[in-house]
């Protein structure tokens, strides 16, 4: 089950496979200051919106679930399977980040790991046994890069999670019905997955291959050994006016925010 909530002006979304004591939200665009094509919680630093909007947006999102901002962590997203394990806050709330990578996990109750939307995949972890959190950011090429796999894999290293013990959300993106892809991201599909499981996430409506991005990270984290996935099954470029999509805007959007924190 997943369920929306309401607060001042902001609407998010959460996951009921995570426990009270994890906060965790995927943010509308719904309830922040931006004009359009960015209205209104942009989040996303480097579209063209106004950075002090940015930055009151972010605070915003923060603090409706409680959240101090400093504490935020994020990175750079790069399309790339780096996992990056975060010990301290980033230093400088809303300026640009300096890390490269996809995936952020963290075991530090002090520390708000965020990242920014628009079609690509947002994938929240939670391990309860060892007490860690993380977040990934999965368009087709992290994907197809298993960039879920590798950050359930950097658990295991990091923190001695059991993938059996790790839940696993995968949140709102553009979905199979809008998303048709071309040969060269079909046959990275392939080249991931193996053709036989590539089939069905590839599925082919109208001749041409729908590249299934919800199911190819449910099935990475499977092959990872994770066992407790919950899909929200919200497609960004169908609900266009509560979400932001690169693809249905034609690339001038904003970005929404997903973030995920011990408390
Ligand atoms: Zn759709």
């Amino acid at each position: 089950m997943i369920s929306f909530r309401e607060q001042e002006g902001l609407r998010y979304l959460s996951f009921s496979i995570f426990p009270e004591n994890v906060t965790q939200a995927v943010f509308t665009r719904h309830g922040g200051l931006s004009p359009d094509p960015w209205g209104a919680l942009n989040v996303g630093g480097t579209v063209g919106d106004d950075p002090e909007r940015v930055r009151e947006n972010r605070y915003r999102s923060f603090r409706v679930v409680g959240r101090d901002p400093e504490s935020m962590y994020d990175v750079w997203q790069v399309h790339s399977a780096d996992v990056v394990i975060a010990n301290g806050a980033h230093p400088r709330f809303n300026n640009p980040p300096e890390l490269k990578a996809d995936a952020i996990l963290t075991d530090n109750p002090n520390i708000t790991l965020f990242m920014r939307f628009a079609d690509c995949t947002p994938i929240l972890l939670h391990d309860p046994v060892k007490g860690v959190v993380g977040v990934v950011h999965a368009g087709w090429m992290g994907t197809a890069k298993h960039a879920a796999g590798q950050a359930v894999r950097a658990m295991q290293h990091a923190y001695g999670s059991r993938p059996a013990d790790i839940l696993a959300a995968i949140g709102p993106s553009i979905g199979p019905d809008h998303y048709e892809v071309g040969p060269e991201v079909a046959a990275r599909v392939q080249h991931a997955f193996g053709n036989r499981a590539a089939d069905l996430l590839l599925p082919k409506e109208t001749g041409r291959p729908y590249f299934d991005l919800w199911a190819a990270n449910r099935l990475s984290l499977q092959m990872a050994g994770v066992e407790q996935v919950q899909v929200a099954g919200i497609c960004t470029a169908c609900h266009e006016q509560d979400w932001y999509s690169h693809r249905a805007h034609k690339g001038k959007t904003g970005r929404f925010g997903a973030l995920i924190a011990l408390s």
